[in-house]
Parts: structure tokens; C-alpha cells; sequence
């Protein structure tokens, strides 16, 4: 019917006078739509048959005309209904694309049968800038228009939001589980609503223009210096009034910015502080002076300081004569700030007729090795230069054994070298493995049995080896450790808990860090609202973290062990900690159930929860704490 095309027209044009006019707000800006789920996997599903995939997919669509009529570039990661796409493949998008601005859309379920609804506005959490800025933005939209009732802002750490580098955010509107709610959006006028307001939003929070900073990393966009300052040039589109830079998560202080004066909108960025040698990721973010945040740019940064000074040692005070074979040499080398050098260099060793090339250990500390016949008499002279630094020399005599020369190496998870290990002999230290794991004691001839007792620091058991000999003067034992648990080996692990809970966080740390793992106690700062928020922000900033153990108390009857309901790994703990618990306490019960604590859901960790009663029974607690830990030492 005309009239009635005509009618709609003159409603366009009264609602969003800004297409008349041909005003482009978001002209330049890229952004990507994720519509959560698809294709086998439908998301919630509404008590009255609606998908949240199907839906989440009209509200990108409908936005993504919105936001192509203000000029902004949009691209969807999935455009039709029956595509299944993974979460691993929506960020491998945006992290090839690199948008301003990554959005993904979903609606709500939940276990409750009586949830309020709501709208919920996740932002990645390690990202303070564009991340938060818009999505503070999308939450104001839709509290102020009452879309869902009450709207509500919160850091996380999805998939999709933690291993995204863009800028991103993820929406649930609202609840699909709640039948009034999935009416609107089955009618279509919920989620037109929701796309509008999403775009209002997004517009309001560019309506300023968009901050950007560019960063002049040299031709190879990487910066290789030979001194420990660093000068970043970065141009800007708009005057800049904060910057902050991170290197490997960790936020560098003692930094200085300057613009320059000849050159509008040029800063350079320069550090006070000295680095270390060795490679860098330099994360850097800005605001603007209108209050802007910029996406935060990334640049690799190699500092090389030049070598100073080589140390070098044999590992034993002399070759036994007729010694065949491989016979370590430790190296050490400092930089020219006087500190232990921390990066691999070309080191040149040179003995009798031979010269052989190493790259050195970045941790500096190197053990080489030189080849011998068995024929070298007297001394070996041995000559080291690192990187044309001066040449260094020892001499390493040549001696009829008068005692009884042992050169051993430990060795323990994966074959990997054990530094820092004692050596006893009837509870005497007589000896210390070196940063590879060599050892050298000698004792006398006349005796035929020597047992050692082998210490590791941690994460090994110890050990007990007797040496038997028939009279031969070298010996050169291979020893090997067993590692405690190898199950949590080198595992990286976060604790969370409130101080009230310090005692029994510190008893389930101590036999952790015995065993090798690598455990951080994150903070939870009693002043903060959300002290929840802060453990997970600092969870998430450790690489590949591979457990997180939260502790609580709480008004309940029983002990409680939670994990994330899609969490397989997350059950299987949860499952193991009660089942070993039950085992030792049968008449105690402990409950092993899925949660939405907030730390279940947020870190790529396997997360779980132990949730004690209020009534402190430190019996109970020391008990689980011990389950606990032996759990996490066999899980695999
Ligand atoms: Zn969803």
C-alpha cells in the first residue's frame, strides 16, 4: 500500500533525522558483530521455543544496517542462521581484522526459575580503555531506556573478551529464559529496540570522534636498542593528555612523554627506569584531552646491551688424567649495567687446536663443554669471548686422581636439569648442582661405598644413591629425581581468598609451591565492591594459567566444591576434592555442583570454588585443605 510506505518513510525521517542530512558520525570506524552461537549450537533456548542464536543474529543484522548508515564499517562474524562457529574462530577474526571495536551479542538464561531481568554489559576486563569506555556507554543506553529493567556493567573474561586483542565487548540484552522477555524479542520489537539503543550508544560514545594513536616502530615494527632507554615516537589525532605503557602485563612506571613542539600531535615516549636485556612487548594506551581512550597499540621492543664481563669455571677443579668425553665449563656474563646478562649471545670457546661456537642460556648461566681425547696431558687451556668481549682464560690442570672424582649430573620432570640442589653425605652438604644440574664432590680411594643424599629445592622427591666403585677413580653418575606431582609441575596456579582466610590459603600454597607449582595469591582488597573483580583482572593477566582456587565461607550447611557448569575439567576437580575428602570423612557432606561465582566463568583456568560453613571448625578446614591439595597434585 502507498500510503502506508509513505507513512514510514515521514516516521524515518522524524526518528533519525541524521540519515536526511547524510551526517557519517562513525565514518572511519571498524567494528565487528559476533551474534552469539548458531548453526548446532542454539545458546538458551526460550521456554516457548525461541533461539538466542537466531535472535542474537537479527539484533547484529538490524545494528549493522544502523551503523552503516552513520559510515561505520561492519562486518558480522557469522551471517546466517545454520552456521556453527567456534569461539576460536570468531577471535582469530578479529584478531586478523583488528576492528575498533568488537561487539558480541547474546541474551540471557538462567538456572534460577525466577530470575529478574536485566540487561548485562561485559567489557575485557584487562582493557580499561575502549573496552570500558564504550561499554560504560552501551550500559547508560540501556539502564536509561529501561530496555530490561536495571542494567549492569561488568569486567570479564569470556573467551571471546580474553583472547581478543581488539577492543571488546559482550552483551546479554536480556533474559530469554524469562518468557515476557522472550515474547518481546520473538515479536521483533524487543530486539529492534535493543539494536537502536545499542547504536545510540555507540554513537553517543564516538559523537567526541574517535582517539587514535599510531606508533612508529621503524621499518621492521620492531625496536632493537643496545641501551636500556627506549624513545617510542607515536603520532595522534588528537592532543594527548595520559599514557600509560605495559610490558608483559606489567605496568611500567617511571615513564615520560613529551610532544614535539615543531611537530603537531608527535609525542615521543621514553622510560626513566632501566631494562633489562631481553625482548619485550610494550603495550601502550592513551587518553585524550577530551577524555577519549585510544585502542591500545602494541610494539616489540629488543634490548641488547652490550657484554661486559665473562666469568668462566670448570665445573670440577681438574680433568682426571685419561678423561674422555664432554667436561663442563660454566659461564657467566654481565651486561654492561653490571647485571647478569638476559639474553642468548654468541660465545666463542677456544682449547688446544679446537674453537666451537655456543649460543649462550638467556638466563646467563651457561654450562659449555669441552670435547677431550683422554690424550691431553697437564692443563687445558681454555679461552672465552663473548660478542668481542675481552678475552677471559683459565687453565684447568690435568691431575692423577688422588681422590675419588665424581662428575654427575640431576635431572628430574621431563629430563629437565635440576639447579640448586644439595648433595649430602652423612648430613653434610658436600656438594650443589649448578644452574644445569652438574655436581662434582671427590673422596677418598680407600673407600668402596659413598651414598649421597640428593635434595632438590622443590617439586622433587629426594633421593638416596650409593656410589659402589672396584677401584676405578672417575666416576660420573646420571641421577634422576621423581617429581613430587607431576601433575602440578610447573602448573601455574591462582589462589583467591579473603584475608579472613589467610591461614588456610597459606596451608593449601605451601605444599603447592613444595610440589613445583607456581602460585599466585591474587588480591581481593576489602574496600572494593566487587574485590571479585580486581582477583580475576590479575588472574587474567598471568599467561597461561592453568588453576584457580577460590576460597569462601558462607551461610551454608554443607561444604560445597563448585565449578563452571560447561567446565569439564572444572567437575572433574570438583568431583575428585569430594571424592577424596569422602573417602577420609564419610559422615562429612560435601556437595560437588556447578556455580556462577563470577571467578568460575571469567579466566581460561580450570576454576573451582570451595565453599566452607560460616561456623569455623578448623578440623574440617585443615582436612579439606589437605584433600585439596592432594586433588590438585594427582589431577591430570
Ligand atoms: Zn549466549
Amino acid at each position: 500500500m502507498k500510503n502506508y510506505k509513505k507513512l514510514a518513510f515521514l516516521f524515518l525521517l522524524t526518528t533519525f533525522p541524521a540519515f536526511a542530512q547524510g551526517y557519517k558520525p562513525l565514518a572511519g570506524l571498524n567494528i565487528m558483530l559476533d551474534p552469539g552461537h548458531g548453526g548446532a549450537d542454539p545458546g538458551a533456548v526460550g521456554r516457548l521455543g525461541l533461539k538466542e542464536s537466531d535472535t542474537n543474529l537479527r539484533v547484529a543484522r538490524y545494528l549493522r544496517m544502523l551503523l552503516e548508515h552513520d559510515g561505520a564499517n561492519v562486518t558480522l562474524t557469522r551471517e546466517t542462521p545454520d552456521k556453527t562457529t567456534s569461539l576460536a574462530q570468531r577471535v582469530a577474526m578479529s584478531n586478523k581484522a583488528m576492528p575498533d571495536l568488537f561487539i558480541s551479542i547474546h541474551h540471557n538464561a538462567s538456572l534460577n526459575p525466577n530470575p529478574t531481568n536485566h540487561s548485562e554489559i561485559y567489557y575485557k576486563s584487562v582493557d580499561s580503555g575502549v573496552s570500558k569506555y564504550v561499554g560504560e556507554h552501551l550500559n547508560n543506553g540501556l539502564y536509561d531506556a529501561k530496555y530490561a529493567g536495571d542494567s549492569v556493567i561488568i569486567p570479564a573474561g569470556f573467551y571471546v573478551l580474553r583472547n581478543n586483542n581488539a577492543p571488546a565487548i559482550l552483551t546479554e540484552g536480556s533474559y530469554i529464559s524469562i518468557p515476557d522477555s522472550e515474547k518481546q524479542l520473538r515479536s521483533g520489537k524487543g530486539l529492534t529496540k535493543e539494536a537502536e539503543i545499542l547504536w545510540r550508544s555507540i554513537r553517543k560514545a564516538y559523537e567526541k570522534g574517535a582517539f587514535k594513536i599510531d606508533l612508529y616502530a621503524g621499518p621492521e615494527e620492531k625496536l632493537v636498542m643496545d641501551s636500556p632507554y627506549f624513545n617510542i615516537l607515536f603520532t595522534a589525532n588528537k592532543a594527548v593528555k595520559t599514557v600509560n605503557a605495559r610490558v608483559d602485563n606489567v605496568k611500567l612506571g617511571n615513564l615520560g612523554v613529551k610532544s614535539i613542539m615543531a611537530y603537531p600531535m608527535t609525542y615521543s615516549l621514553y622510560n626513566t627506569h632501566p631494562l633489562r636485556s631481553g625482548e619485550y612487548e610494550i603495550s601502550i594506551s592513551a587518553e585524550s584531552v577530551d577524555g577519549i581512550p585510544a585502542p591500545c597499540k602494541k610494539v616489540n621492543l629488543v634490548v641488547a646491551l652490550p657484554i661486559k664481563k665473562v666469568e668462566m669455571a670448570p665445573v670440577a677443579p681438574y680433568i682426571p688424567m685419561g678423561f674422555k668425553g664432554r667436561f663442563p665449563i660454566d659461564i657467566k656474563i654481565f651486561d654492561e649495567q653490571n647485571h647478569i646478562n638476559t639474553r642468548s649471545a654468541l660465545a666463542k670457546l677456544s682449547y688446544g687446536k679446537k674453537v666451537s661456537e655456543i649460543l649462550t642460556d638467556a638466563s646467563g648461566i651457561t654450562t659449555a663443554f669441552i670435547e677431550l681425547e683422554g690424550t691431553e696431558t697437564k692443563e687445558v687451556k681454555v679461552k672465552l669471548s663473548v660478542e668481542g668481549s675481552n678475552e677471559v682464560e683459565v687453565n684447568v690442570p690435568i691431575v692423577m686422581p688422588i681422590q675419588r672424582f665424581v662428575l654427575g649430573k640431576l635431572s628430574g620432570f621431563n629430563n629437565s636439569p635440576l639447579a640448586g640442589a644439595k648433595i649430602k653425605h652423612n648430613d653434610k652438604t658436600i656438594a650443589r648442582t649448578n644452574e644445569n644440574g652438574f655436581f662434582y664432590f671427590a673422596y677418598p680411594l680407600t673407600t668402596n661405598e659413598f651414598t649421597i643424599d640428593v635434595q632438590p629445592r622443590f617439586g622433587h622427591n629426594n633421593l638416596v644413591h650409593t656410589i659402589k666403585t672396584y677401584g676405578e677413580p672417575v666416576i660420573l653418575p646420571l641421577l634422576n629425581a621423581e617429581p613430587i606431582a607431576p601433575a602440578l609441575y610447573n602448573k601455574k596456579l591462582a589462589v583467591m581468598a579473603k584475608e579472613q582466610l589467610n591461614d588456610m590459603s597459606r596451608n593449601l600454597i605451601k605444599p603447592l609451591v613444595y610440589a613445583g607449582a607456581k602460585v599466585t595469591r591474587l588480591s581481593m582488597p576489602p574496600t572494593m565492591e566487587h574485590p571479585e573483580y580486581q582477583a580475576v583482572l590479575e588472574a587474567n593477566l598471568i599467561k597461561d594459567l592453568n588453576f584457580v582456587i577460590s576460597l569462601k565461607t558462607e551461610n551454608i550447611k554443607n561444604i560445597q566444591i563448585r565449578h563452571y557448569h560447561s567446565s569439564k575439567n572444572g567437575k572433574k576437580l570438583a568431583d575428585a576434592v569430594k571424592a577424596t575428602f569422602n573417602e577420609s570423612y564419610p559422615d562429612i557432606a560435601v556437595k560437588s555442583c556447578a556455580g556462577s561465582d563470577y571467578e568460575l566463568g571469567h579466566t581460561g583456568a580450570t576454576a573451582i570454588v570451595i565453599a566452607i560453613p560460616a561456623q569455623p571448625d578448623e578440623k574440617t578446614r585443615e582436612a579439606l585443605i589437605n584433600h585439596l591439595s592432594q586433588a590438585l597434585k594427582s589431577n591430570n
